[in-house]
């Protein structure tokens, strides 16, 4: 894939001029149906979403103190866009075509937060440089795995903090939220209002430290719409697995929630009673931890996909 912005500002994807873009100047901190739409799109479309880091691109220098920043810059998601069509009890599916990442990173460790928020420890800000698909951790070469932290719709009233997660999306922080995914959102608002940022150019399973390589970048999305049926938390599709991602106050309600789902999907999709579907749940789905360290704690239940095919038997309540 080819995205760039030529000279007139144009997007052009594979040398076509082809698609939307929005600004990484559009920001929001709260996910909500109230929220203006900064850009539409058909279903089909393709949008490109510029990205700000999660902490919002104040950090240039590692001699920075956490006590600089302005905290209420932080967290930002690009958008909202307004997907026509899209209204309460549908589907957003959204296609992650490309994702591309800055050269420079950074990460922070602050005191109290993250799994070890108990211990004592100090502040410490770093930079970390990617390069040809590495993350050059001090003399340590990691491969680099572009993902989106944060992404997710409107919920139906009120407002959610960009900084955390629910049934909508939002900062799920999942590394699997890759290119070659495809994400179905549950919609509450007429809109949907899809907004995306916080990308990481790599993250572990539970973001240990409450910080990955925080990234700015551009994501390029295709999105599209299931009329009249939605699941009740967002569904990651992958080539080989669908994966539920829930989300509780504690990990095991996390992992109450994604398991309920996907038991439910499973015997539906095969006809089977809940107790054999409990059973073949227990043999084949994976519970894996997407982060430990936000408001809410996150949980992925991992369902091979020819065990389950159409994605739609996991719209249930
Ligand atoms: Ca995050």
């Amino acid at each position: 894939m080819n995205v760039f912005i030529d000279s007139n500002g144009v997007v052009k994807r594979n040398g076509v001029n082809t698609l939307k873009m929005i600004s990484r100047t559009r920001l929001i901190y709260s996910f909500s149906p109230r929220n203006e739409p900064v850009e539409t799109a058909k279903p089909g479309e393709l949008v490109l979403f510029e990205t700000i880091d999660a902490l919002g691109g104040q950090i240039k220098s590692e001699d920075m103190t956490l006590n600089e920043l302005d905290w209420s810059k932080v967290d930002g998601a690009t958008g909202p866009l307004y997907v026509e069509g899209a209204e309460a009890g549908d589907t957003l599916v959204v296609d992650i075509l490309d994702i591309r990442v800055e050269e420079i990173g950074v990460m922070v460790v602050i005191p109290k937060y993250g799994a070890l928020g108990h211990m004592d420890f100090k502040p410490r800000v770093k930079l970390v440089r990617i390069k040809d698909r590495l993350v050059h951790f001090d003399g340590i070469k990691l491969c680099a795995h572009p993902m989106i932290g944060t992404i997710g719709v409107a919920p139906g009233e009120g407002e959610v903090p960009a900084g955390s997660l629910g049934r909508h999306g939002g900062n799920m922080d999942t590394k699997e939220v890759r290119a070659g995914t495809r994400l179905y959102f549950p919609v509450f608002a007429e809109g949907a209002l899809l907004a995306m940022g916080d990308l990481h150019a790599l993250q572990a399973n539970g973001e240990l430290c409450v910080s990955a390589v925080e990234v700015s970048g551009e994501v390029l999305v295709k999105v599209d719409i299931i009329k009249g049926k939605q699941p009740p938390w967002p569904i990651l599709e992958t080539d080989d697995h669908l994966a539920v991602l829930a989300c509780g106050n504690t990990l095991d309600e996390a992992c109450t929630y994604a398991s309920e789902t996907a038991v439910k999907g499973i015997a539906g999709a095969r006809g089977l009673s809940f107790e054999e579907a409990y059973m073949l749940a227990s043999l084949t789905v994976d519970l894996e931890i997407n982060q430990v360290v936000d408001p809410k704690k996150g949980v992925r239940a991992v369902i091979p996909k020819e065990l389950i095919g159409n994605v739609e038997h996991l719209f249930i309540g």
